[in-house]
């Protein structure tokens, strides 16, 4: 079997397609575009290049993007005082704070600052609670896009056996409640899990955020399962010097034996952004009183 590659690059430009009909909407109806603040503190390139990335793609959905970049050596109280200052700032509905931090900042602090009905990265413990408990609130991008990506595919996730392999705040656990939400049977796996070859065999849906390399191999895969993989890990490429991303499935291995895979690069990253103009969008609804885009 070869399995469908599984275009999140497509899929993303679509979902931005529908993010800037309804950034347009709304700017008809309240005479301001939805707008994104980014902050951006010290000089990290690969943040860099988020952070612009994102900046750019808020434009192009006719959004408006109000991007802060701070010195490393800015402190705590001033990181703070912006965050207030851009919750009370009405042109701004959604504030993306890049993580990481530098160390003498405490990045928990600096989320739980942000107003969680402008928080849309998702990150802010009232925003984790509500998905956890099943309420409205706006959720991580990235598992969302990759959910996005699963129902496309597969329609109803309802009694599935899924596995995700990995529970950090960002990815992990969140993709588990979302799984959860839509009725699907969820294992969590980690760095503890025993014998997680054969945790992973038993899967229907395999949801891969780990950050190491080609980890999971074909044979660990369910024959016709789908497999969306988060990971994006920077390798050396055979030319010297050079180096490739890869996800964390070996996919060429994989791709033999599952029904649908995502690429690495081309899957999941650009459903992230994707996701962060889409959660914009609905924060901007919401603050304004209107109903939640289609
Ligand atoms: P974290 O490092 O926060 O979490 C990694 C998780 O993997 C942890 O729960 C850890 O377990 C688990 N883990 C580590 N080693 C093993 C192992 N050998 N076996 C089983 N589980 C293991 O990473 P993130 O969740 O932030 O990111 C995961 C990956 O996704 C990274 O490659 C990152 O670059 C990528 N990513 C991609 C995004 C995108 O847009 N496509 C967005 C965000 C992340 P434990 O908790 O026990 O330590």
């Amino acid at each position: 079997m070869t399995a469908a590659r599984i275009d999140g690059k497509a899929v993303a430009a679509a979902l931005r397609g529908d993010v800037a009909d309804a950034a347009a909407v709304f700017t008809d109806r309240t005479g301001r575009a939805p707008g994104l603040a980014t902050v951006l503190v010290g000089e990290d390139p690969a943040s860099a290049v988020y952070v612009r990335s994102k900046g750019k793609a808020t434009g192009e959905a006719g959004m408006a993007s109000f991007s802060h970049t701070l010195p490393d050596t800015i402190s705590e109280a001033e990181l703070l005082a912006l965050v207030d200052q851009l919750n009370a700032d009405d042109r701004v509905d959604g504030i993306l704070v890049q993580l990481p931090l530098p160390a003498h900042i405490d990045a928990n602090r600096v989320i739980a600052a942000i107003d969680p009905a402008k928080d849309v990265d998702g990150f802010h413990p009232v925003n984790a609670g509500r998905l956890a408990t099943g309420l409205d609130g706006l959720v991580p991008c990235t598992p969302l896009g990759c959910l996005h990506l699963l129902k496309q595919q597969l329609g109803s996730l309802a009694g599935k056996d899924a596995v995700v392999i990995g529970r950090s705040n960002i990815v992990g656990k969140p993709m588990a409640m979302l799984l959860i939400g839509e009725s699907a049977t969820v294992t969590v796996a980690h760095s503890r899990t025993r014998d997680l070859p054969d945790v992973v065999r038993r899967a229907d849906i395999v949801v891969a955020a780990v950050g190491r390399p080609e980890m999971i191999r074909g044979s660990w895969i369910k024959p016709g399962a789908t497999v969306i993989d988060v990971g994006i890990n920077r390798v050396p490429a055979a030319e010297e010097g050079k180096t490739r991303l890869v996800g964390d499935v070996a996919y060429d291995e994989a791709a033999e034996v599952a029904s649908a895979i995502t690429p690495v690069p081309g899957g999941v990253g650009p459903m992230t952004i994707a996701m962060l103009l889409r959660n914009t969008v609905v924060a901007a609804h919401r603050r304004a009183g209107l109903p939640d885009p289609e």
